[in-house]
């Protein structure tokens, strides 16, 4: 069985076709435009999709993750930020069954990620695991007994707006001091532009300074990652996941901040399993493929 996953971020969509032993046989891309509004966001959507479907036209079923949160009973999005204008409301899971006719799962894309992972990357053989996304944003996930928990209102794993700092940094959920706020990429390029005053626009050009031992930048980057360890440490006392698993853009650097990360857990605890996720940004797409898979095996 070929099966299409198909990954909606704020800056692209990705999407993949692959087959029940995981093997990836057709992989497509293109810009989200998000800022074009839900009908383009829609289009481009469209187009990966019927890309992928002329090549495998005997795919089974379609399989989404997208930013926001998402009604899985349902497929529609009921809540997103302006990262995807006008997504809020939208019911993306009939919608795409209206175009394809097609069986279609969504899910929010920090889940898929963890799904994708969990089948086919660093949490392979595990059932209990906590995914964090280092990006834009930061997003979480949550698997216990080999199930994604999603939670009573599909809020569930939302690490990214756990508070960290009570009063501190304003959040775009309304709240202030979000985990967000303190260990998402954004978060790192802000504090290392308030700290050296240079005018960094990505995380790598920090973890690059970093590298060269830049002085205010050390200081940075060491709090970040005291402060990701301590979210780590709150996720392992809560969950106890079998292994908490970090994904999303900054970890494309772990080479540089990993062994530092894992030195400041083994001072909080000896037992805290952390893994870099393997899969890069192909996680969201292949997790949304399998997720979609499993629902047809079930019906
Ligand atoms: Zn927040």
């Amino acid at each position: 069985m070929k099966i299409i996953g198909v990954d909606i971020g704020g800056t692209s969509i990705k999407g993949i076709v692959i087959n029940e032993m995981g093997d990836c046989l057709e992989e497509t891309r293109m810009s989200t435009e998000a800022k074009r509004g839900k009908e383009h966001i829609a289009l481009h959507v469209e187009k990966v999709i019927g890309q992928l479907l002329s090549r495998y036209p005997d795919a089974a079923g379609i399989g989404i993750g997208t930013a926001g949160r998402v009604d899985v009973k349902t497929g529609q999005i009921v809540y997103a930020t302006n990262n995807l204008p006008g997504w809020q409301g939208f019911e993306l899971g009939e919608w795409c069954e209206g175009k394809f006719g097609l069986p279609v799962v969504v899910d929010n894309d920090a889940n898929t990620a963890l799904a994708g992972e969990a089948w086919l990357g660093a949490g392979v053989g595990l059932s209990d695991l906590t995914m964090l996304t280092l990006g834009t944003g930061v997003g979480g996930a949550n698997m216990i007994g080999g199930k994604l928990y999603r939670g009573a209102h599909w809020n569930g794993g939302e690490w990214g707006h756990v508070v960290l700092v009570p009063n501190g940094y304003p959040c775009n959920c309304g709240m202030q001091g979000c985990i967000e706020q303190y260990v998402s990429g954004t978060a790192l390029v802000r504090l290392a532009r308030e700290a050296a005053g240079r005018d960094y626009t990505t995380g790598h050009e920090v973890f690059a300074d970093f590298k060269r031992g830049q002085p205010e930048v050390l200081a940075v980057v060491q709090r970040f990652i005291s402060d990701l360890a301590l979210v780590i440490h709150n996720i392992h006392i809560g969950l106890n996941p079998q292994a908490i698993i970090i994904g999303g853009g900054v970890a494309e650097s772990k080479s540089i901040w990993f062994d530092l990360l894992k030195g400041k857990l083994a001072e909080l605890s000896p037992v805290i399993e952390v893994r870099a996720a393997t899969l890069g940004n192909r996680a969201g797409a292949i997790g949304a493929a399998r997720l979609v898979l499993e629902s047809l095996k079930e019906s």
